[in-house]
């Protein structure tokens, strides 16, 4: 189910059945010639919505845009920086209203620059004010003493790479793995005749990639999160 399909009924009744939302998040950077600038939160999203066809869940609208530090290139290659300041400032309200809506548990699911990234670490610094926030609004000070408000609080939300539950992801920046997840994911937006014009740095195996071998990852890691949702719907 997507979030923003469903009526305020439907979303509520997700919620006390206890579905999981999960948010896909990436950013719009340059991920070379032969990709789309919506690289990584395109496969943050295709994983995501491969997983929702398999296991029941709430998927909620793809957050694009995000700290990219202008390290691949910048706006001639169509690359859009957000400031970190900026980025925690648009995240905090949304991941507070989602987590005081209820939700069992939320995963942000990033596929960008990994855990210490600026992405990451903005969504996961709202993530732990959220559930701070919550624990001093229902427990009042203190409340680190009431066992239900400790223990459930900082489980709520999940800040994670796409990969965080399989063996194995799609490595690099714009090479042969994120070149290979566009041609599973979404065919239609790779171009590989482009590296011919321009190969950057990075990119160096991109040549190499293949729709097999996007599959072959895809599915371990949508594998990986079926596994994860099917094992919180038993908690
Ligand atoms: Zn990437």
């Amino acid at each position: 189910m997507r979030y923003e399909m469903m009526r305020p009924g439907q979303i509520r009744e997700a919620i006390a059945r206890g579905l999981p939302l999960l948010i896909p998040v990436g950013v719009i950077e340059y991920h070379g010639p032969q990709n789309p600038v919506g690289t990584d939160a395109l496969i943050a999203q295709g994983i995501v919505h491969r997983v929702e066809q398999e296991v029941e869940c709430v998927v909620a609208p793809t957050i694009f845009y995000g700290y990219t530090g202008q390290w691949a290139a910048g706006i001639e290659q169509g690359e859009i920086h957000i400031d970190g300041e900026a980025l925690y400032g648009f995240v905090k309200p949304l991941l507070k209203a989602f987590y005081d809506q209820g939700w069992k548990r939320i995963y942000v699911v990033c596929h960008h620059q990994g855990e210490t990234g600026v992405t990451m670490l903005s969504y996961q610094r709202a993530a732990t004010e959220a559930a701070m926030e919550y624990g001093l609004a229902h427990g009042g000070t203190g409340w680190s003493a009431d066992p239900d408000l400790r223990s459930a609080v900082f489980e709520r939300v999940r800040v994670v790479g796409d990969a965080a539950f399989a063996p194995r992801g799609y490595g690099g920046h714009g090479g042969r793995d994120e070149t290979a997840a566009m041609m599973y994911l979404y065919p239609e937006t790779v171009d590989l005749t482009q590296l011919d014009k321009c190969r950057p740095v990075w990119a160096q195996d991109a040549h190499q990639a293949t729709a097999e071998l996007g599959r072959e990852i895809g599915e371990l890691i949508v594998a990986g999160w079926v596994a994860e949702l099917r094992r919180l719907a038993q908690e």
